[in-house]
C-alpha cells in the first residue's frame, strides 16, 4: 500500500526502560527518574559490561526485567553473562543483581511457620549429599528447615533426584505443603516453584550451554537469590573448592563465600559459610539410590568411611544452631558436642524418616536399604598399579557417574536412580595392582567404557611418596 513508508526498527535500540515495567518489581522514583534522565537500551547496558563499566540498580534491573520478559532474547542475554564472566561485577552490582533477580518472581511467606526458619545450600560436590543429615539433624532442636533445593548440574549431584530415588517421594511442594510440613515435622526439602527467582531459571540455563557457570557473581546472584525470595531467617553456605568443585581456587572459593555472606547480611539474614575441600568425593557413594543408602546408614549411627561426610554435616549444623539462636558463637564448640551426641542416638534418622513419610515417600525403603533401587551389576574397576594414591580428580568421578546413568548429559533427561559408584580408595590409602579402586553400579553398558575410563583418569597413583589426605574443612566466613 502505498503512503507512509514503515520503517523496520531495530526494537530493542528504541525501547526505553520506562516503557516496559520489571515482572515482580516496580522501579523506585528514583531508578524511574534516573531511566528518564539517561535511557538506557539493551545495547547501552551490553556495552558498558563489555567495557567493564559499573551499571547501576537501574540499568541491572532494566536488564533482568527483560530477561525475564522475554523481550530480551537469548543471544543478547548470554552476551551479558560472557562479558559478566569476563569483567567481574563490583559488590553493589552484584547486590544489584541479585535483589534484581530475587524481584523477578514471588516470595515464599513463611510467616505463618511456628519457629525460626533456617536452611542450608550447597555449592556442589560429588557425594555431597550433607542436606539428609543436616536438615533432619538441625531439626531435632526445634528449628524449622525449609531447604529449596536444586536438581544435578553437570557432574555434581541433586538433592531432588537424590529424594526421588525413594519411591513416592513428591518434591514439589505447595506452600501450604511446606509450611504444613514444617510446622508437624520440622523440615521439608523441595523444588523451586516456577515463580521463584525466574531470572535465575533463564540466566542458568544459558549459563550452563555457554561456560559462564564459574564466575562469583553469577554464583553469588544466583545462589542468593533463591535463598532471599525462600526467604529462611538464618543460612549456611557450604562453598566448595578443588577439583570436584566449581571454585577450583581457594581464594576464589573464600571471595565467593565473602561475597554472598555479605548479600545476606545486607538483606538481614543471618547467614555465614563453610568452606570445604572437595578435592575428592566426600564420602564413598556416588548416585541417586546410592547416597540416600549413605545417608540413611549414617542417620543410624554408621560412622566408619563416612568421617570427613560427618565432620562437614556437623559444622554446617552448629553454624545453623547458632543463626537460629540455640547456641551463641562463641559456645558454637557445644553445639558440635550435642549435634554429634543427638546424630549417635538416632533421633535426627526419626526426623528424616517422618519427613520421607511426610512427601509421600515409602519409608520401607528407609527401613530396609535393600528395598531401594539395585542396578543389575556391579563391576570393579582395578588399580593399574602399586601405589598410594596422592590426588583424585573428583570431577571425573562425577563425570564417570553421568556416564553411568546417575546424572543428566542434556537438560531434562532421565536419570537412573539405581546406578553409580561406590568409591574405596581415597587420597592417602595405599593400593595394590589388579585391588578395585571402585565399585560400579551398572544398568547399562552403552557408555560403561567412558564410565571406566574416565573413573580410571581421575587417579593418580605414585609409588612412594605417601601423601596425607587434606583437611575436610579449609575455613569458615562468618
Ligand atoms: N548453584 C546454584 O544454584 N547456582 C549456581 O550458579 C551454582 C550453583
Amino acid at each position: 500500500m502505498a503512503g507512509i513508508p514503515r520503517l523496520k526498527l531495530p526494537c530493542n535500540l528504541l525501547r526505553l526502560a520506562p516503557f516496559r515495567p520489571i515482572s515482580g518489581s516496580a522501579l523506585s522514583a528514583a531508578a524511574l527518574q534516573e531511566l528518564t534522565q539517561n535511557p538506557v537500551t539493551v545495547r547501552g547496558v551490553l556495552d558498558a559490561v563489555k567495557r567493564g563499566h559499573e551499571l547501576s540498580k537501574s540499568h541491572i534491573d532494566y536488564f533482568v526485567g527483560g530477561v525475564v520478559d522475554g523481550s530480551i532474547p537469548d543471544y543478547q542475554a548470554a552476551a551479558f553473562l560472557m562479558a559478566v564472566r569476563i569483567n567481574g561485577m563490583t559488590s553493589s552490582e552484584t547486590t544489584f543483581l541479585t535483589q534484581a533477580m530475587t524481584d523477578s518472581g514471588r516470595r515464599l511467606d513463611l510467616s505463618r511457620v511456628d519457629g525460626v526458619t533456617v536452611d542450608k545450600h550447597s555449592t556442589g560436590g560429588i557425594s555431597d549429599g550433607t542436606s539428609f543429615i543436616v536438615a533432619p539433624l538441625v531439626a531435632t532442636f526445634g528449628l524449622k528447615v525449609p531447604m529449596m533445593s536444586g536438581r544435578g548440574l553437570g557432574h555434581t549431584g541433586g538433592t531432588l533426584d537424590k529424594l526421588e530415588a525413594i519411591p513416592g517421594f513428591r518434591v514439589s511442594l505447595s506452600e501450604d505443603e511446606v509450611v504444613h510440613q514444617l510446622n508437624h515435622a520440622g523440615l521439608a526439602i523441595f523444588g523451586q516453584t516456577a515463580d521463584i527467582a525466574p531470572a535465575d531459571r533463564r540466566f542458568y540455563g544459558l549459563r550452563d550451554v555457554t561456560e559462564t557457570v564459574d564466575s562469583i557473581p553469577l554464583i553469588a546472584a544466583s545462589i542468593m537469590s533463591k535463598k532471599l525470595a525462600e526467604g529462611a531467617r538464618g543460612l549456611v553456605m557450604n562453598v566448595t573448592t578443588g577439583s570436584g568443585a566449581f571454585m577450583r581456587d581457594l581464594g576464589d572459593a573464600t571471595r565467593l563465600a565473602e561475597t554472598m555472606v555479605a548479600i545476606a547480611q545486607q538483606s538481614g539474614l543471618r547467614a555465614s559459610a563453610v568452606i570445604t575441600s572437595m578435592d575428592e568425593p566426600l564420602a564413598p557413594y556416588v548416585g541417586n539410590a546410592l547416597e540416600i543408602q549413605q545417608a540413611v546408614r549414617i542417620l543410624a549411627g554408621e560412622t566408619s568411611r563416612f568421617e570427613r561426610f560427618i565432620d562437614v554435616s556437623i559444622e554446617l549444623s552448629a553454624q545453623l544452631l547458632v543463626h537460629g539462636g540455640v547456641y551463641a558463637m562463641e559456645d558454637i564448640g557445644a553445639a558440635r558436642v550435642a549435634l554429634k551426641q543427638r546424630l549417635a542416638s538416632g533421633v535426627a534418622f526419626k526426623k528424616f524418616r517422618d519427613m520421607v513419610a511426610a512427601q509421600g515417600g515409602d519409608v520401607r525403603v528407609i527401613d530396609r536399604l535393600t528395598l531401594l533401587s539395585q542396578s543389575a551389576q556391579i563391576m570393579g574397576v582395578l588399580s593399574p598399579r602399586d601405589g598410594y594414591v596422592s590426588a583424585i580428580d573428583a570431577t571425573k568421578i562425577g563425570l564417570a557417574s553421568v556416564y553411568l546413568g546417575a546424572g543428566r548429559e542434556t537438560v531434562g533427561a532421565p536419570i537412573d536412580p539405581a546406578v553409580g559408584i561406590e568409591v574405596l580408595k581415597f587420597v592417602g590409602d595405599p593400593v595394590s595392582k589388579g585391588e578395585p579402586l571402585a565399585r560400579l553400579h551398572v544398568n547399562n553398558c552403552q557408555k560403561l567404557g567412558a564410565a571406566q575410563r574416565t573413573f580410571l583418569d581421575a587417579y593418580k597413583i605414585v609409588s612412594d611418596n605417601r601423601v596425607k589426605p587434606g583437611k575436610s574443612i579449609l575455613a569458615t566466613v562468618e
